[in-house]
């Protein structure tokens, strides 16, 4: 029997990149960790939760640890992971777990729900034995004291304050899932929730492929841009579906990024950032490009 040609993508988030070398490193882990579970015949969505579970881990990522602040000071965390068949689990507004894609994966194992947020959240976590766990870094709290002292119209976030980590992978069957893990965005309100965890928002996947999106959530929201993309990949091939997307939301002046990989296999990836961080595994080979004026890549 045949089996397909397997395949990671993943993103460490639109926006303004200070660190490139930092972002490529943990970008390349993520993608070799991932792209080795395929290799071992894991289904796709074991794959993209577990390159996204190692940026969380990584403080140079805005997830897990090292996301970024509420005004309120707390780390309140999206995430989600979804496949082709439509199963799905996110949670929101997440606070004090190490890993919030791991409880996102066990919502979509372990209960009839999809979305879980806040204090339910929690208390789902602990029950399913999540421990307590700070992810408020130094550099986070810096970073919402510098938002204290300019917090411009404190209605629309700079892009310095965002990030994001998302993954799409393939599997050997060719099926194919997404997963996205945010700290959200500096000095939002409590509560706010982005599109990371939103079903069709910055997460989808269907039978035609899959994306993960970063950038401003509530553009991404209205856009509903993870379903947009992924029914143009009906037709089109990913890199043509991101391409067309990501051109509609120049024109209407968003601040997104999309990593996607239809059911063939392609990747399709773009921002209208002036920055993004990500790279994919395809055939063995990892490309790793760092997307920071001027575009460069790092490896090949
Ligand atoms: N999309 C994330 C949010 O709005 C942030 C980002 O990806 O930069 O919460």
């Amino acid at each position: 029997m045949f089996s397909s040609p397997i395949g990671i993508i993943c993103h460490g988030g639109a926006g303004t990149i200070k660190d490139p070398a930092a972002h490529a490193a943990g970008l390349d882990e993520a993608i070799r960790a991932g792209y080795q579970l395929l290799r071992q015949s894991a289904e796709a969505d074991k794959a993209v939760v577990h390159a996204v579970r190692l940026m969380e881990d990584n403080p140079v990522f805005n997830c897990g640890t090292g996301s970024k602040l509420t005004v309120g000071g707390r780390a309140e965390m999206d995430a989600a992971v979804m496949n082709q068949d439509g199963r799905f689990g996110g949670v929101c507004c997440i606070t004090g777990v190490k890993n919030p894609i791991l409880v996102a994966e066990r919502v979509m194992r372990d209960t009839d729900h999809l979305l879980l947020s806040g204090e339910g959240a929690v208390r789902f976590a602990r029950q399913a034995g999540f421990e307590e766990f700070d992810t408020v870094t130094d550099r986070a709290r810096a970073q919402l004291e510098e938002f204290f002292k300019d917090p411009g119209s404190g209605r629309f976030p700079k892009s310095a304050g965002r990030g994001t980590a998302g993954a799409v992978a393939i599997d050997r069957h060719g099926r194919v899932a997404a997963a996205t893990s945010s700290g959200g965005i500096t000095g939002r309100l409590p509560g706010r929730v982005g599109d990371s965890a939103l079903l069709g928002c910055g997460t989808f996947a269907g039978p035609s492929g899959a994306v993960s999106c970063t950038g401003h959530g509530e553009e991404i929201m209205r856009a509903m841009l993870g379903r947009e993309v992924v029914e143009k990949m009906r037709t089109m091939p990913a890199a043509v579906a991101v391409t067309l997307a990501i051109s509609e939301s120049k024109r209407r002046k968003q601040d997104v990024g999309v990593v996607g990989l239809d059911a063939r296999g392609t990747v399709g990836f773009g921002h209208t950032t002036p920055d993004m961080a990500w790279g994919y595994m395809v055939a063995d080979r990892v490309f790793l490009f760092n997307e920071v004026k001027p575009k460069r890549r790092v490896t090949g």
